[in-house]
């Protein structure tokens, strides 16, 4: 039998906008084409679905981590490469999808919240700024940054590729994906 990929997490953190959905879009695309399994959990999708009826206060946003961790947790362990993109802003919550997953990586997709909010791809910035918007992460509501990311990506400094190449390179380096053969 031939071995198994084995399983991983690689867990997306940052503001809204900072481009977490963007960069887990193409590492999936990447990983995909080398043939492995993998597996994308997105904030706003798995909103529409799994934790439809959670909204975004604390006790709702950790519920909604909560239960993604259970998903993340079942397929990491199975030997499925996770990417969740999540604001998940409290760090307690990432502390314990850390716990129960298998082989977690922390990436920090960082943008200062000035370049979010001039990017502001779904208005939602203006809104909150306008104050018609309560609750929203980084304006009026915590966003609590990792202290020990294993990754940091800069994204108003470095462009989609060279953040999924870093992320790759981490996944090679620590032997979770096969190095490519050189062609
Ligand atoms: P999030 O999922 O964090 O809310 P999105 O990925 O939905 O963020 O949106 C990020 C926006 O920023 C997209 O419109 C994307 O094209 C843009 N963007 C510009 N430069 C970058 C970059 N280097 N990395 C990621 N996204 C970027």
């Amino acid at each position: 039998m031939s071995e198994r990929q084995p399983g991983f997490t690689i867990w997306l953190t940052g503001l809204s906008g900072a481009g977490k959905t963007t960069i887990a879009i193409a590492l999936e695309n990447e990983l995909k084409s080398r043939d492995l399994y993998i597996e994308r959990l997105d904030g706003d999708t798995v909103r529409e679905g799994l934790t439809r009826d959670l909204g975004f206060s604390k006790e709702d946003r950790d519920k909604n981590i909560e239960r993604v961790s259970f998903v993340a947790k079942l397929l990491s362990r199975n030997g499925v490469g996770v990417i969740a993109s999540f604001i998940s802003p409290y760090r307690e919550a990432r502390a314990n999808v850390r716990q129960q997953s298998t082989n977690f990586i922390e990436v920090y997709v960082n943008a200062p919240i000035e370049v979010c909010a001039s990017r502001d791809v779904k208005g939602l910035y203006a809104k909150a700024f306008a104050g018609e918007l309560k609750g929203f992460t980084g304006v009026n509501d915590p966003y609590e940054a990792p202290e020990n990311p294993e990754i940091t990506v800069y994204t108003d400094q470095e462009t989609v590729a060279e953040s999924v190449e870093k992320i790759v390179t981490y996944l090679e380096t620590h032997a979770l994906i096969p190095q490519l053969q050189p062609a």
